[in-house]
């Protein structure tokens, strides 16, 4: 028999592959694979699912991550796909996985951030499922959302002569990542050093404790506004928009001028030999919102803080490109995370 490698077909190309096979039976199914999140129908209201799995070793190391911030952040990862929906997050559950190296206290440290986060995003906790693991812990979160039928936003809806905006500064997270992998190489091989992470609170507090952005999402209503698209930035600018272009069967062109990059991301980067604007592209875990609008409603969202139009939709032949400060125009690269 055959054996294929999985990093042939990368996530992505995985995904597809496993789940090709599986049309939608049920009406109420509106939405299954392909997008962040599921969407059920379900009366006057859809229903709107999500899931997430984060594994020990790959997705957090608790050399540097306090359990209750790892606690935080699994529920807003989630959390960050319903909003990208359009939609309101309403319920959670949580599995997880966990090695007799964990304690109670461990335990209680993590819930901890799931509690805080539940009561700062307004969510109620409703289940889950606690088992063994052979080594490490595994966080399994799953998010059901609330939203109307005709304000739901999918990746498929941009068109041609659209807006492109951002929610916020990118590659703070990434950097932070770097800055915390850095440090924990130098303790361990000095054990005696303390980290140093003056100036640098900004990048950290991206990378342990991300926030989703509910607060856009209630501003979309008020100023009734209705993206063509939305995605949340899990993955890189670049791999974002790479998504909505595929759905939406379009080109799209991303000015290097319209990515916001916070100063203290800047000097990091450099500090790190890395081009700010590539740690934005290609960097990870922002969790703000990448959006398109219709052109006519730039001047609804002109005054909303915090929205940075980042560039415009463009035919599908006329590919995915960046415009550099200098001029010039690249052909985008999607990278993101290689998991496998
Ligand atoms: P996100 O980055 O927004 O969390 P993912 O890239 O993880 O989204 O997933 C993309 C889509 O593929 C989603 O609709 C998700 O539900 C679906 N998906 C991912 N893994 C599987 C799987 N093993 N089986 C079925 N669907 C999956
Ligand atoms: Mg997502």
């Amino acid at each position: 028999m055959q054996r294929t490698d999985v990093n042939t077909l990368g996530e992505f190309g995985l995904i597809e592959h496993l789940t090709k096979a599986f049309p939608l039976r049920n009406p109420s199914s509106l939405k299954g694979v392909g997008d962040d999140a599921a969407v059920i129908e379900n009366g006057d209201f859809c229903t709107v699912v999500s899931t997430d799995m984060l594994v020990e070793g790959i997705h957090f190391d608790l050399a540097y991550t306090p359990l209750k911030h790892l606690g935080y952040k699994s529920v807003v990862v989630n959390l960050s796909d319903i909003y990208a929906m359009n939609a309101l997050p309403k319920q959670i559950t949580v599995s997880i996985a966990i090695s007799n190296r964990y304690s109670v206290e461990a335990l209680d440290e993590l819930y901890t951030g799931i509690r805080a986060a539940c009561e700062y995003y307004g969510v109620d906790l409703v289940g889950g499922d606690t088992t063994s693991s052979p080594k490490g812990m595994v966080i399994s979160i799953t998010a059901i959302g609330q939203g109307q039928k005709e304000r739901l936003t999918y990746r498929s809806g941009a068109r041609v002569g659209d807006l492109i905006c951002i929610t916020g500064d990118l590659g703070a997270a990434y950097l932070g990542l770097q800055l915390l992998e850095r440090e924990k190489r130098i303790w361990q091989e000095t054990p005696d050093v303390q980290p140093n992470f003056e100036n640098q609170q900004y990048t950290i507090t991206r990378q342990l404790k991300p926030e989703a952005r509910f607060d856009v999402i209630e501003a979309f209503h008020r100023v009734d506004v209705k993206p063509t698209a939305m995605i949340d930035i899990s993955d890189g600018l670049a791999s974002e928009i790479f998504h909505i272009c595929k759905q939406s069967g379009v080109g799209a062109l991303i000015e290097e001028n319209g990515v916001p990059i916070h100063p203290e991301t800047e000097l990091l980067a450099l500090k790190f030999k890395l081009d700010p604007i590539t740690c934005a592209l290609s960097g990870g875990e922002d969790y703000e919102l990448l959006f398109t609008i219709r052109p006519e409603d730039a001047e609804k969202i002109k005054f909303l803080p915090e929205i940075y139009i980042a560039g415009e939709i463009l035919d599908a032949s006329q590919g995915v490109k960046l415009s550099t400060k200098g001029g010039n125009l690249h052909d985008l690269k999607a990278q993101g995370w290689k998991h496998f």
